[in-house]
């Protein structure tokens, strides 16, 4: 028999089934809102204007294609840091955060989880929001750690559980890692208010947990990079210790460059030098080190004044343009007549809102109406344009009548 003759087959990934889907159906005004990826009014990839400058800087820059060191290319890692935890942070100035260029924000979850499930002191448990991104459970199992869930999304108010978030984090046993994602909730859109944040550290610190915050959308979600970056640099003040994924992929658009970052806050600038010794020993043998070119291109856009500026200026539109896109949705609903309340939509942050929608809900919407997205409800605002959000709201409208 052949070597691989008890392999089974697996399931297809559920996001790229929906492409599959999508790709077949002929009706010239199909609507794909499953991808996590931004589209232009025209329904186009977009490649930021700052980021063809930046990569054209490098080209012409004549750079060589030698190995980056193990944690990437520092002018990179310095900015994200700067980026993620803010000018004025006391561990930036103190010289205490560990941090190292990852395999966008998927790779940066897994040096995570492989370093916790190493040296993390407590158990080796990470508790993920329910729902929370499909790919968590994986990356933390695969990681080595045991995956559980909190509660996060109350089905009822189609918004956040947050006394029942409070008091799963109450209940979990002292020292418990807990992931959470800091802003542009991923798949249900829903984030903690700033007060409710400030609880949440609170409880975090009076049960001495450990926060491992997912960074996939800083300024996507509100449009500005500090407002989106608040619940991060809240825990730090509070003084609680935390480790952060960063991603580059929806804030740049370097979806497949893979631009992304890990960084552990320490407490001091020693435990900073070895836990980064230890982070260099981990990442050796997984990939030796990251690829250099979409680092660049980070890299200038986040080191030059010019550049950065355009670059917010951009991420803003792309953030504008999803949160029209929530209202115009919301209006051609109540304009249809819809009976239900569509509040939600606009409450909502980021690339996608939760509709509320059921699974047979979902499945009518492809099969009658070409509209195709997760069977849980989640539609990619993305994926909306000021041409077919008509249609789509229409389709909608007549599945939940
Ligand atoms: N975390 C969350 C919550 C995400 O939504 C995503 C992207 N869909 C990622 C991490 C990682 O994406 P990437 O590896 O492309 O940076």
């Amino acid at each position: 028999a052949s070597t691989w003759a008890n392999v089974k087959e697996g399931p297809p990934d559920a996001i790229l089934g929906i492409t599959e889907a999508f790709k077949k159906d002929s009706f010239p005004e199909k609507i794909n809102l499953g991808v996590g990826a931004y589209r232009d009014d025209k329904g186009k990839p977009y490649v930021l204007p700052s980021v063809r400058t930046a990569e054209q800087k490098v080209v012409s820059s004549s750079l060589d294609k030698e190995y980056a060191g193990i944690t990437g290319v520092p002018s990179f890692t310095k900015a994200a840091a700067l980026l993620a935890y803010g000018p004025n942070s006391k561990p930036i100035q103190e010289d205490r955060i560990a941090i190292t260029q990852s395999i966008s924000g998927t790779g940066a979850l897994r040096i995570g989880g492989a370093f916790l499930e190493r040296f993390y002191p407590g158990a080796k448990t990470i508790y993920i929001p329910t729902p929370s991104w499909a790919n968590h459970k994986a990356v933390f199992s695969d990681s080595g750690l045991e995956v559980k869930q909190y509660q996060y999304y109350n089905k009822d108010t189609i918004g956040l559980d947050f006394e029942g978030m409070i008091a799963d984090l109450r209940s979990f046993p002292d020292g418990s890692i807990v992931l959470l994602h800091a802003c542009a909730h991923n798949p249900t859109g829903i984030d903690p208010t700033q007060e409710q944040w400030q609880q949440i550290a609170k409880v975090m610190k009076e049960k001495s947990h450990y926060p491992f915050f997912d960074m996939a959308y800083q300024g996507f979600a509100s449009g500005d990079t500090n407002q989106d970056a608040y619940a991060v640099r809240l825990f730090i003040e509070q003084g609680v210790g935390l480790c952060l994924s960063q991603s580059f992929a929806k804030n740049m658009g370097l979806y497949g460059e893979r631009v992304g970052a890990f960084s552990i806050v320490c407490d001091s600038a020693e435990e900073k030098k070895r836990v980064e010794s230890q982070i260099k020993i981990l990442v050796r043998p997984l990939y030796s080190n990251p690829p250099v070119h979409g680092a660049r291109i980070a890299s200038e856009i986040l080191n030059d004044a010019g550049l950065n500026k355009q670059w917010l200026g951009e991420v803003k539109g792309m953030a504008d343009r999803i949160i029209e896109m929530r209202a115009l949705l919301k209006k051609n609903l109540e304009e249809l007549g819809s009976k239900h309340n569509w509040d939600h939509i606009t409450n909502q942050i980021g690339m996608f809102a939760y509709t509320g929608l059921k699974p047979e809900q979902m499945e009518t919407l492809a099969k009658e109406h070409s509209v195709y997205a997760t069977k849980d409800g989640r539609i990619s605002v993305a994926g909306i344009t000021t041409d077919n959000v008509k249609r789509l709201a229409e389709s909608i409208f007549k599945v939940t009548g």
